[in-house]
């Protein structure tokens, strides 16, 4: 048995995801989860909310809370979507919680008494109407280049000019409007990513099997211009895990937080503690996912993101693991999407365009989006959502090829036969062959769900439905059963055993419905098909199933029309 250690790029907390960030890391991680545990296979998914950081402080304040319990909010409703979409996830944790708050002073411990972290002393701008210094973002003020008179301190929305919020004509706090400002000397903690620049290339160079572009990514990001940079990993900021050198003060840094981009990807490891803490389990039970010195040495570690987090996840994290000096799990495998663009342009939350997580599922279930998103994800290219593809995918692949053939045969021997497995016939020449074509597209969808080739393990999944529904469609029962009933019985009892098939094998992708047809099949938990033939005949005469209700209901034109009209947002006609 394997042991698969999958994480998704965990979510930013100030608002709900749309289509495009589901497809572009969660969702396929929920596949291969799935996969990998139906193929037997010990998984560890996780996943979180990443919660510290300006853009949640600026939100909660948006929305009339205190930040801790806007997140607290927010992580419940990411949370319910997530089941909604049925995210198989193990354990969907948060950055803020206590375990992560440890692991992160811990990890900055670690890399200080290792001399990679150093002091840096910066100019930033204190607002004495708010007490606090104010990140870039929250300076406003006009814009030197344009007059736009709403232009932030780290850049003019209306020119795009990138800018020092001392550039700033007028400036003025962001937080209260207070023009009471002032730059004061701060400090702040600096990771030295310089100085691990070669033992990250030695690590990256043994990653042979990635794909090219992403280490090519890495390498662009090591070499070019000056090479890599040394980062701040410190804030003047209330809302974060407070700087503290492992369990120790750090002097000098009293009222400082970590920066949210350096305890992020921590979470990944502090969930697994959330996870076992959840399940009531001990450290070990974490620990031999994540430390190689305690049984993590056979873990294979996957981790699924957006293209934009390549550099992040090739460079930033892996530099505090490695500085760490400790024996901690590294990824293997990275795998990463493309952007998924909405009809014509781009998803646009002010704009209230293109469909986001929660109305998703309020309009149709989880299955639907699913085998949509998932049969064209933005693997090698950004894909595009449009209506009438959605509409001619989910009433083609779902409704007319699989929900079709369930349907068809279920009934046909309810009405001719029984609602139970008919006897009589023997396989000949056809169902051979049959059994041989789905043989080999088994083997093809497998390899394809392994090497996480999201698209082309749908298209060979499709492709098994079709196969049979080209056989009932061939043999006709509901023909032979008039001149030859032995025979008709003996295609009918094959037919219900592919459904019974399809039920299995679609699990990853469409799992209500797989739960659905098995269920309807009387087919209790079924592993994953081993020796085809053994599969196809295990449902023998006699077994009873029932007639499942209608798995697809088919997406009219009036629906289709209502919803492009209702998702194109205020700038479409
Ligand atoms: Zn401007």
């Amino acid at each position: 048995m394997a042991r698969h250690l999958i994480t998704s790029a965990i979510p930013y907390i100030n608002g709900i995801k749309h289509l495009g960030n589901l497809v572009g890391s969660q969702l396929p991680a929920d596949l291969f989860a799935r996969y990998q545990r139906a193929r037997g296979n010990e998984v560890l998914f996780l996943c979180a909310t990443d919660e510290h950081g300006t853009p949640a402080e600026l939100a909660a304040a948006k929305a009339g809370k205190p930040v801790a319990e806007y997140c607290a909010d927010m992580h419940a409703i990411q949370a319910r979507i997530a089941e909604g979409f049925r995210l198989s996830f193990d354990h969907f944790g948060r950055s803020s919680s206590p375990q992560n708050h440890a692991l992160t002073q811990h990890f900055a411990g670690r890399l200080a008494d290792a001399g990679l972290i150093r002091e840096v002393s910066e100019k930033q701008v204190y607002s004495i109407a708010d007490g606090r210094f104010l990140p870039d973002r929250y300076i406003e003020g006009t814009c030197p280049n344009c007059g736009y008179d709403r232009a932030r301190g780290d850049q003019c929305e209306n020119c795009t000019k990138q800018l020092d919020p001392t550039d700033l004509i007028d400036p003025r706090s962001a937080v209260s409007g207070s023009t009471d400002l002032e730059v004061r000397e701060t400090k702040h903690l600096y990771l030295r990513q310089s100085a691990l620049k070669e033992d990250l290339e030695a690590w990256i160079d043994t990653k042979t099997d990635w794909p090219v572009l992403t280490t090519s990514i890495a390498k662009k990001w090591l070499h070019d211009g000056d090479g890599l940079q040394d980062r701040g990993i410190t804030r003047d900021l209330d809302w974060g895990i407070p700087v503290r050198r492992g369990n120790e003060d750090w002097p000098g840094m009293e009222g400082k937080v970590f920066y949210v981009w350096f305890d992020a990807p921590i979470e990944y490891i502090a969930c697994a503690g959330e996870w076992a803490e959840a399940g009531g389990l001990d450290a070990s039970a974490w620990e031999r996912w994540w430390r190689t010195d305690k049984g993590a040495g056979d873990v294979r570690y996957t981790q699924f993101m957006g293209k934009d987090n390549v550099p992040f996840h090739t460079l930033s994290f892996p530099a505090t693991i490695l500085g760490s000096g400790e024996p901690w799990k590294m990824v293997d495998h990275l795998k990463s999407f493309n952007y998924l663009n909405y009809d014509g342009g781009q998803f646009s939350t002010s704009q209230g365009r293109g469909v986001f997580m929660d109305q998703a599922l309020d309009i149709l279930p989880p299955d639907y989006w699913r085998w949509w998103l998932l049969s064209h994800a933005p693997e090698n290219s950004d894909a595009e959502f449009t209506w009438e593809n959605f509409q001619v995918s989910v009433n083609k692949d779902l409704a007319d090829v699989l929900g079709n053939f369930v349907s068809r045969i279920t009934k046909f021997c309810r009405s001719k036969f029984s609602e139970s497995v008919p006897a009589g016939g023997a396989w000949g020449e056809t169902e051979n062959a049959l059994v041989a074509d789905i043989s080999a597209r088994i083997q093809r969808y497998e390899s394809c769900l392994e090497n996480m080739e999201v698209r082309k393990s749908a298209q060979e999944l499709r492709g098994i439905w079709a196969s049979g529904n080209e056989y009932l469609q061939t043999v006709a029962p509901w023909s032979t059963f008039r001149s030859d009933p032995e025979t008709a019985a003996m295609q009918t009892r094959l037919g219900l055993n592919l459904a019974r098939l399809f039920g299995v094998l679609s699990s990853p992708f469409i799992p209500d419905a797989s739960a659905t047809i098995v269920s309807a099949m009387r087919a209790h938990s079924p592993a994953w098909p081993g020796d085809l033939t053994d599969f196809l005949t295990a449902m023998e005469p006699g077994h009873s199933f029932e007639v499942p209700e209608v798995l697809f209901a088919k997406i009219t034109d009036e629906q289709r029309e209502e919803w492009q009209q209702r998702f194109g947002g205020t700038t479409a006609s």
